[in-house]
């Protein structure tokens, strides 16, 4: 455990995807004026630098936010794709984009002072835990803000229901063990004895593996069995043609190609909003072979 740091991966095309759909359902959630309490079970260090070692290392976000940033669709973007970027351009007011908000600080930006919104973080990494205190520290939020060193499935439990029984969780493990799939699943069914009305937003990773095949389908289960509507999304960006195997030859890692997000209690308007960006973005993110969309509802 713990050789998971999500430095190496900020702002790649899997971040597009949860962080658009994390911005779309705050918004929606933002607009009544109770009291909204938001729990990121699974933190990161809240804040990535787009050149440094890390990112500098594996270079995903040249397949996420810097291409998108890039491309013609960044100079008119539709619907939830403008949202996002707003939000990145809000974390880079130089024009340059040297810094990545994780998801506390994409939520954070969207809380209400006025409406006592609260956020809570759990993360465990202990370098990574660090670098999230200091990082909300400067934020200088107050009570808005809370963060524990500790297993965020766990925490969450003395959290449900919040207070003004309005709520979102984010689950956003780094499935570095076997075991967070049927973590997350357990989470879900729990948690939805105890608080049916919440949004809960699961990410996971499209790879080949029957526990990341079987999460969403499990996920459907459960939420049709407590009669809640759900939300399936996934973006698959494809291989990249020089990253196809030539025969007889080793082929270099194809890396994560797709991921996906999977909402319980979504709101209504997600369907028709993901409709609307998801092909153009993947005109832009998609590298080839196999890259698709898919945008699912039920319950
Ligand atoms: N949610 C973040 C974002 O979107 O910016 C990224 C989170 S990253 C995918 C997953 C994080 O969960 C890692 O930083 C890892 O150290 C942490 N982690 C792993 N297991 C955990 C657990 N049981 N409880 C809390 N944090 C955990």
């Amino acid at each position: 455990m713990f050789s998971y740091r999500h430095g190496f991966h900020a702002g790649n095309h899997a971040d597009v995807l949860k962080h658009m759909v994390l911005i779309a359902v705050l918004k929606h959630l933002t607009a009544k004026p109770t009291a909204l309490t938001v729990v990121d079970t699974h933190a990161g260090a809240g804040l990535y630098r787009l050149d440094d070692d890390f990112a500098g290392t594996s270079g995903e976000s040249l397949d996420g936010i810097v291409k998108l940033l890039a491309s013609p669709l960044a100079a008119d973007p539709p619907g939830l794709v403008g949202e996002y970027l707003d939000m990145v351009r809000r974390f880079n007011p130089s024009g340059k984009t040297r810094i990545y908000p994780g998801s506390p600080f994409v939520t954070q930006a969207l809380l209400r002072k006025e409406a006592r919104d609260k956020l809570w973080l759990f993360e465990l990494h202990p370098t990574d835990s660090k670098a999230l205190a200091t990082h909300v520290e400067q934020l200088e939020a107050g009570r808005q803000v809370g963060m524990k060193r500790e297993d965020g499935f766990e925490g969450l439990r003395a959290l449900l229901p919040p207070p003004s029984r309005r709520g979102l969780v984010l689950i956003d493990p780094s499935y570095e063990i076997k075991n967070d799939y049927a973590r997350v699943a357990a989470c879900i069914q729990e948690s939805l004895k105890k608080f049916a009305t919440g949004t809960y937003m699961v990410w996971y990773p499209v790879i080949p593996r029957p526990e990341a095949h079987e999460l969403p389908r499990r996920l459907k289960t459960l939420s049709n069995q407590a009669g809640r509507p759900w939300l399936h999304a996934v973006l698959n960006i494809g291989q990249s043609p020089e990253r196809v195997a030539v025969p007889g030859e080793t082929a270099p890692r194809p890396g994560l190609t797709a991921s996906g997000v999977f909402l319980v209690n979504p709101p209504h308007t997600l369907k028709a909003e993901l409709q609307q960006v998801l092909p153009a973005l993947l005109e832009v993110l998609g590298r080839g072979r196999g890259q698709m969309q898919v945008v699912e509802t039920g319950g």
